[in-house]
Formats: C-alpha cells, sequence, structure tokens
C-alpha cells in the first residue's frame, strides 16, 4: 500500500483548502445567522442562501461529486483512496460538504441509485441529484422496532396490479425536512414469509407523493439541524409505479449492505476532519489561556491529552486509508473488516477529542462562541446511526472468531499473524 497523496490528490487538496478559507471559514457564522434569522420569522426550514451561492463556486473550482467512483454520469468522481482527503477537509465545517454536493444521505442515495436502479428512474432522480439541484433522504430506521437489526424492518410494500402500496411510519429520515428533498429510498417489506433475509425491498418513492406525512423534526441534544432535519415520516396507501422497485423484490437487505460501506467511510473521513479541527482549536485555546501562574498549555494534563490525540487521529486516518484503498481494490464485500473497524474507530475518536478540546475552552467549550458543542453532538450521533458501535463489534467479532476456528478433520495449530 502507497499511501501518498497523487499529485492530482494533492492539487485538488491544495483547491479545496484555499476554497474553504476563502468562500467557507469567512462564511460559517452567516449559516447559523440565517438559519436563526429565518427562525425568528417563524420557518427555519429554508435552504440557506449561503451554501446556494457558494455552489456554483464549487462546481466551476471542478469540486463538484468527488464522491462516486466509477459512474459514467459523474466522471469527475474519484477513488475511495482519493477522496478521503478531501472528504476529510469537508469535515472540518458541519455544512461544507453540501457545497461540494457531497453530503449524506445524497451521496449514498445516488450510490444506491447508481448500483441498482433502472435508467429511467436514474434519467429522473440521479441527474437532478448530480447537479445539486434536489435532495433525499433514506427511510429505513421505524419507531417500533430495533432498527439496527434491518431484518426487523416492517413497513409495508405490496403490490397492487401495476403499483405498489406503502404503509408504514418511519423516523430518523435525516434530510427530509429540507423543502428541495424531492425523493426518497424506502425500505419496507414486500413477503413476511421468505426467508428472513429476503423479506425486505427497497423502492423509490417521490417526496410529494399522496399519503407522506412529514409529521416532525427529532432532535439531536437539542439541535434541530435545519433546514436538513431528522424527521419521523408516516407513509399512508402511498402508491408508486412497479417500476420505482429498486433491483427486484426481496434484495433491500443486499441494498442496505452495499449501501452503507461507503456512506459509513464518508462519515469516518469527515470524522477525522472534525477531530483535526478541535485539536487545533485545542492548542490554540490552551496557549492563550494563563490559570494558576502558568500556561495551561503546559500543565501536563494537556500535552498528554493533545500527544493522545495527534496518536489517535493518525490511528484512525490510516485506518481509514486502508479501507477505502481495500474498497477500491477488493470491493467492498472483502473490506468489510476494515469498514466495520474505522466505523468504530473514527466517531470514538472524534468524540474523546472534541470532548477534551470542549474541556480546555472551559464554559466557552459548551456555547454557541465555538463550534465544538455541535461538532460534539454531530459525531456521537455517528456511534448509532450507519448502525451502533456494538453491531459494527459483533461482526468484527465474528470474523475475528472465523479466523481462529478449528475446522473438523483440521490439526489445531497456532495461526501465525497474517495468516
Ligand atoms: C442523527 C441521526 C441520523 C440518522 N439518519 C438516518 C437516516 O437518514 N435514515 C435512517 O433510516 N436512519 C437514520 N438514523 C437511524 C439510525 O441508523 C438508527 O438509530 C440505528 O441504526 C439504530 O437503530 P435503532 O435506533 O432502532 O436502535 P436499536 O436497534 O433499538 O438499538 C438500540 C441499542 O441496542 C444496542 N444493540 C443493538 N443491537 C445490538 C447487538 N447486536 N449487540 C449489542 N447491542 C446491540 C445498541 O447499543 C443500540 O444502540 C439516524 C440516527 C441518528 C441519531
Amino acid at each position: 500500500m502507497d499511501f501518498e497523496y497523487t499529485p492530482k490528490v494533492k492539487d485538488m487538496q491544495a483547491r479545496l483548502l484555499a476554497f474553504m478559507d476563502e468562500h467557507i471559514y469567512p462564511n460559517e457564522q452567516r449559516f447559523f445567522d440565517e438559519i436563526a434569522e429565518n427562525r425568528a420569522k417563524g420557518n427555519a426550514w429554508l435552504p440557506t442562501k449561503i451554501v446556494e451561492e457558494l455552489k456554483p463556486l464549487a462546481r466551476k473550482a471542478g469540486l463538484w461529486n468527488l464522491f462516486l467512483p466509477k459512474s459514467k454520469r459523474a466522471p469527475e468522481g474519484l477513488t475511495n483512496l482519493e477522496y478521503a482527503p478531501l472528504c476529510e477537509i469537508m469535515g472540518r465545517v458541519p455544512f461544507a460538504a453540501e457545497i461540494f454536493n457531497c453530503s449524506a444521505p445524497d451521496t449514498g442515495n445516488m450510490e444506491t441509485l447508481e448500483r441498482y436502479a433502472s435508467e429511467e428512474i436514474k434519467d429522473r432522480w440521479m441527474e437532478p441529484l448530480l447537479k445539486g439541484e434536489i435532495r433525499s433522504a433514506f427511510l429505513m430506521t421505524e419507531p417500533a422496532v430495533a432498527s439496527s437489526d434491518a431484518t426487523n424492518i416492517e413497513c409495508e410494500i405490496r403490490r397492487e396490479g401495476d403499483e405498489y402500496v406503502l404503509n408504514g411510519r418511519k423516523w430518523w429520515s435525516s434530510g427530509a425536512g429540507d423543502p428541495r428533498c424531492a425523493v426518497y429510498i424506502v425500505m419496507g417489506k414486500t413477503n413476511p414469509d421468505a426467508p428472513r433475509h429476503s423479506q425486505q425491498s427497497m423502492i423509490v418513492v417521490p417526496a410529494n407523493t399522496p399519503g407522506i406525512k412529514v409529521l416532525r423534526a427529532l432532535s439531536v441534544f437539542g439541535y434541530d439541524d435545519a433546514p436538513h432535519g431528522h424527521m419521523e415520516v408516516l407513509l399512508e396507501n402511498v402508491r408508486v409505479p412497479v417500476g420505482n422497485m429498486l433491483l427486484g423484490e426481496g434484495r433491500g437487505f443486499e441494498i442496505a449492505q452495499g449501501r452503507l460501506g461507503p456512506g459509513r467511510i464518508h462519515h469516518c473521513m469527515r470524522s477525522i476532519g472534525a477531530a483535526e479541527r478541535a485539536l487545533e482549536l485545542m492548542c490554540k485555546r490552551l496557549n492563550s489561556r494563563v490559570a494558576f501562574g502558568r500556561e495551561v498549555a503546559r500543565q501536563s494534563v494537556w500535552q498528554e491529552r493533545v500527544a493522545e490525540a495527534r496518536c489517535m487521529i493518525e490511528q484512525a486516518r490510516l485506518l481509514t486509508l486502508k479501507a477505502a484503498y481495500m474498497m477500491d481494490t477488493v470491493g467492498n464485500k472483502v473490506a468489510k473488516a476494515e469498514i466495520a473497524m474505522i466505523k468504530i474507530v473514527a466517531p470514538n475518536m472524534a468524540c474523546q477529542i472534541i470532548d477534551w478540546a470542549i474541556q480546555a475552552h472551559g464554559g466557552g467549550g459548551v456555547s454557541q462562541d465555538f463550534p465544538l458543542a455541535y461538532a460534539y453532538a454531530h459525531q456521537r450521533t455517528l456511534r448509532l446511526a450507519d448502525g451502533p458501535d456494538e453491531v459494527h463489534r459483533n461482526s468484527l467479532a465474528k470474523l475475528e472468531y472465523a479466523r481462529h476456528m478449528t475446522l473438523p478433520g483440521e490439526v489445531d495449530m497456532p495461526i501465525t499473524r497474517g495468516s
């Protein structure tokens, strides 16, 4: 493995960093102020002007749709390994990824459509998503069941003639609060009698289909994440044409596995960026304050934490790059252990470092004057979203046990490293 970034990636990194300096950091406060103004006027659920103004600039700068490898519809897409250091930079500011059309859940949804949708569905929904004209949501999780186990998903998808009829209740549908959100990918059950992993399917549902009600926004530690939002959505007799089914009835579990690989690694890349920024703010703050007669930075406990944070970030980055490299070279299925590892490591690492950075800022750290409290809230959710830590640990443990099992007839020999 060679982790030296290619000249192409180094050039893009430099251009992305310049874009962040020129357009994003100076407008960070404006983004939150705009939402606060909209909220004060009675509606926070409006796209921000700042994001819409910056999108054409990002596109013109060639920093657009970088996430999608091997798609003829998005030739600008990079490999996972090329994208990793760029996605990391976007992760330093919560709304930055959208400006480059690289934000969740649209990226995962576009990847799903690219792999599993008909050309007709791609023309209808993927094209406007790739242009950043609309947004999308992924409706899998349900309030009534433990949704970390996708085989529990209950939303009914019943075939009637040339249509499917959907009935169910979803929650944590991220992005469904945005008025630009025009399409959902919904997971539901087509056949309760099929084998456990063949009961669910995924289907494309236009957000304005009669029978859909967006009921409320859920808050994350008090943040509602407007205008994006994490919504509770009711589906009552929602009818869509049979051609909207992805891949085929009973293939939903399979799609979920395929979809979540790239989505997970993107979150991890951004977590590394968020941790880098927290460490930077922590160091600056510690060096700028004096307590009990000397700079706080010179207290050994802070030296210990700063050093530990640097080690943790470097470890997580290398593991993420390894996972990205494997996804590019041997595919998401073979890379499943590495994908599980980074999904466990990166958000936990980021939570710990942001927590230290909050501590270093004293009371200011939990306030709106620094980006830390919001960053912590977001990173903490990543220990749940796209599968809780425990589920990934279980999968990893199963793979590890399998490596050390003695099959009938085999001699129980010590297994050497790397075997
Ligand atoms: C901010 C945010 C955004 C989200 N966005 C989306 C979205 O866009 N679309 C969507 O469909 N969902 C989304 N989710 C939902 C998320 O994917 C689920 O919350 C997650 O999969 C867990 O499912 P659950 O909430 O039903 O928890 P449950 O499945 O009920 O699990 C609860 C807890 O049980 C424990 N547990 C579960 N299984 C095991 C196990 N095998 N071993 C040990 N312990 C276990 C874990 O501690 C887990 O946290 C989002 C969630 C959040 C917080």
